[in-house]
């Protein structure tokens, strides 16, 4: 009988994290001071982020030790199994291998403990005893709430009005794990007040959020502030996805010859890939394609230069592809992937040419993901049927090519708190929004007040 899943001990948990910086052929451009237009120093950053994470963050050094307690937080659901896809390769006909990691299994449902326990942990070893954030569908202040509770720690969730009041569920497993949610924009920060000021009926974005969160950690001693995705430290956390597929890869006598991810923030894909591009960057043979939204293009069709991480402008500047810190992307169903920016690295890669960004729209991955369930029996998280669409797109060339490919992706949560979407496609009321090239445009000018990439 052919093998359907990889598991691995739990002595297989990754020791170190893996640092892409150390292989790559130039550094990413830095984070710029908006207001003097030099790089920030890392005291710019100890008001609201903990030394160690800081130190991460401008990490040169290929490992970085994974800290024994947080080891033992991910034994709770690490390591997480490979698939094989038997069930979607008969499916689709084709003679591709086809592996998938399952991070679906960790108890948020996502990817995302992998980098809240740490952060948390490094938080809670320097005498922090409160973290804010902002969270989209809520994947994020979930993750972040369950791992503040096992630390002992407060967790304050800005969460995004639209979908405060249409996504109750992820808000009550915020409050499940003690953590407190609140919707923005709010009247507890000044962002959140000024924002309410101009339009009481605001329905909030992912930018303004991040206002909120960073604000109220700047100005209180004991709290800090906590990011989910974008930012270096977070995709080195996510490194263990890729390691641990390695491995099991290698149970397999199998090596991927395309690896795939979602992108929203980047940092999912970033943990499945960048192991894989030490291969790549050793001259290994292996394409790195990157799945994102067609309502929201950030590698596609937005502009790479200097922007904002937030909407109220507080954040240092990113070099990164962007679709403006203005924007608002339309309201599809994958929260996790409405985000106007992209992870500093993963830009710079895709700048590099080293990965290939590909953009898919809605209806287009519900369909890949409704074939996906009933073939593996998994029902996907909204985000990562890009993926699955972008490997349905592998697959069709490599028939055309007339060559077998091994192609891995990372599945990186369930679906179970998405169904009303699964609802919408099922009864054909999920509509495609194409992006208005005037939105670009808006996108453009409003980063020609801005530094200039060198
Ligand atoms: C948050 C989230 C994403 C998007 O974030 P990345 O940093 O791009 O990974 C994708 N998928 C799921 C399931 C998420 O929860």
């Amino acid at each position: 009988m052919a093998q359907h899943r990889y598991v691995l001990p739990e002595s297989a948990i990754p020791t170190q994290w893996y640092n892409v910086m150390a292989d790559l052929p130039s550094p990413p451009p830095p984070p710029l001071d908006p207001g003097t237009g030099q790089p920030v120093g890392p005291d710019a950053l100890t008001p609201i982020f903990p030394m160690a994470l800081i130190g991460q963050e401008v990490s040169g050094d290929r490992w970085i030790p994974v800290p024994d307690p947080v080891r033992e937080v991910y034994a709770m659901w690490r390591p997480t199994p490979l698939h094989r896809a038997l069930g979607l390769e008969r499916a689709l006909g084709t003679s591709c291998r086809i592996f998938y990691k399952y991070e679906g299994v960790s108890p948020a449902g996502s990817h995302k403990p992998n980098t809240s326990v740490p952060q948390a942990y490094y938080n809670r070893e320097e005498g922090v005893r409160r973290l804010t954030t902002e969270t989209g569908a809520g994947q994020w202040g979930s993750s972040l709430s369950f791992a503040c509770q096992i630390f002992g720690m407060e967790c304050k969730v800005y969460m995004v009005r639209v979908s405060y009041d249409s996504k109750p569920y992820r808000r009550v497993m915020m409050e499940t794990w003690g953590g407190t949610c609140v919707a923005s924009p709010s009247t507890e920060t000044a962002a959140g007040r000024a924002i309410l000021e101009a339009n009481p009926d605001s329905p909030g974005s992912l930018g303004i959020a991040i206002s909120e969160a960073v604000e109220e950690a700047a100005s209180r001693e004991d709290t800090n502030y906590s990011l989910g995705s974008v930012l270096n430290h977070v995709l080195l956390h996510q490194t263990v996805v890729g390691q641990e597929a390695k491995q099991q890869l290698e149970m397999a006598g199998a090596f991927p010859d395309v690896v795939v991810g979602c992108v929203g923030g980047g940092s999912n894909f970033a943990g499945l890939a960048f192991p894989f591009l030490a291969d790549k960057a050793a001259g290994r043979d292996i394409r790195i394609v990157a799945a994102e939204p067609a309502a929201c293009p950030t590698l596609t069709r937005g502009h790479y230069g200097y922007d904002f991480g937030d909407t109220a402008g507080m954040t240092p500047l990113l070099a990164m592809h962007t679709l403006g810190h203005g924007f608002v992307p339309p309201a599809i169903h994958s929260g996790g992937l409405r985000y106007h920016g992209m992870a500093p690295l993963v830009s710079h890669l895709v700048h590099l040419g080293l990965v290939e960004p590909r953009a898919y729209t809605q209806t287009e991955c519900f369909r890949e993901a409704v074939r996906f369930a009933g073939a593996e029996g998994i029902i996907p998280a909204p985000e990562p049927s890009h993926a699955i669409r972008a490997v349905v797109d592998e697959v069709e060339r490599a028939k055309e090519e007339g060559v077998e490919r091994t192609i891995l992706f990372n599945l990186c949560g369930h679906g179970h708190l998405d169904l009303a979407a699964y609802h919408a496609y099922l009864t054909g009321e999920m509509t495609d929004l194409e992006l208005d090239q005037s939105e670009l445009d808006r996108a453009a000018a409003e980063l020609a007040d801005l530094p200039a990439l060198a």
